[in-house]
């Protein structure tokens, strides 16, 4: 494990002179079965393969849950050594963010709505400390998991607004068997919320099965997943159809889509997504 940012640019910098390829799976912790896809895609694509754990308070606005985030070191250092990971990097805040620290990336259009409107701030927090890893780590390429849709978008753009030399891939989500998306906030979840949870990915995929069956209308298939969701979760905070590559809204399945929701359930606020048309 290294934590200072200077070790691990010098430790990234060897491998790359021994022309090594470096992957970089960036996360937040608390390790679970989507992060491990992960790493054992990264592991099969480079030969060196780091792992970051970093709860960025960048990304967190005042009322969420940075301090309670699920954190496992130890846990998460055991995993990753499972799945053939080289090495983990897990920065302090204080070293990712020093005294005078003002330095911010927005990627303005792909960042609103959805979460962006929920989370003020948010993506500005995840593009700039995405960033900061890329020059820390240098890596040839990174993995991220399509379970954060527009957090993809967003570090896709990123990366080629600023010629950024990395490769980005994405990769499917991680499911438990009734279809709950994996994610470190299920650990929120009491077990009656968490049966319920299940319902964003019944939603979803109710207004998949209709879009393959020929249904091009965005409000016909947000009406069948809404059906699906509500009553069976506190709130939904958004649900909405969307283009997969550049995030505008549609209303009219003409072009690859993703349906994207977030919802209360109990007081844990979960999202999801499906690719629909
Ligand atoms: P996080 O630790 O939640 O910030 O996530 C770190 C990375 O793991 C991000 O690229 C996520 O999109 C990805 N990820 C989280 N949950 C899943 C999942 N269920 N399946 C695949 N990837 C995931």
């Amino acid at each position: 494990m290294i934590a200072d940012p200077a070790a691990m640019s010098a430790w990234s910098e060897a491998a790359r002179a021994q022309g090594e390829h470096v992957a970089l799976v960036p996360t937040m912790g608390a390790l679970h079965k989507g992060h491990l896809s992960l790493l054992a895609e990264a592991r099969h694509r480079a030969q060196r393969v780091v792992l970051s754990i970093f709860v960025n308070p960048m990304q967190f606005g005042p009322q969420e849950d940075l301090a309670k985030y699920p954190r496992d070191l130890a846990g998460d250092l055991a995993k990753a050594a499972s799945v053939g990971c080289d090495l983990a990097f897990v920065p302090e805040a204080a070293s990712m963010y020093g005294p005078g620290f003002q330095t911010a990336i927005d990627v303005r259009e792909v960042s609103q709505g959805l979460c962006g409107a929920r989370r003020p701030g948010h993506f500005v927090g995840v593009a700039t400390v995405v960033c900061k890893f890329f020059n820390i780590v240098r890596p040839h390429v990174a993995f991220f998991g399509e379970k954060d849709f527009q957090q993809l978008a967003v570090i896709r753009r990123m990366v080629t607004d600023l010629n950024l030399p990395v490769e980005i891939i994405g990769l499917p989500t991680v499911r438990e068997p009734d279809g709950l998306a994996l994610s470190s906030r299920n650990a929120y979840l009491a077990p009656p919320d968490r049966q319920r949870a299940a319902a964003l990915h019944a939603g979803l995929s109710a207004a998949k099965t209709l879009a393959e069956k020929g249904e091009c209308r965005a409000s016909v298939l947000l009406e069948v997943a809404t059906t699906e969701i509500v009553g069976r979760v506190e709130r939904i905070d958004y649900l909405e159809i969307r283009a997969a590559d550049d995030l505008k809204p549609l209303e009219t399945i003409d072009r690859p889509a993703v349906m994207l929701v977030a919802a209360f359930v109990g007081r844990t606020r979960l999202i999801d997504n499906l690719r629909i048309g």
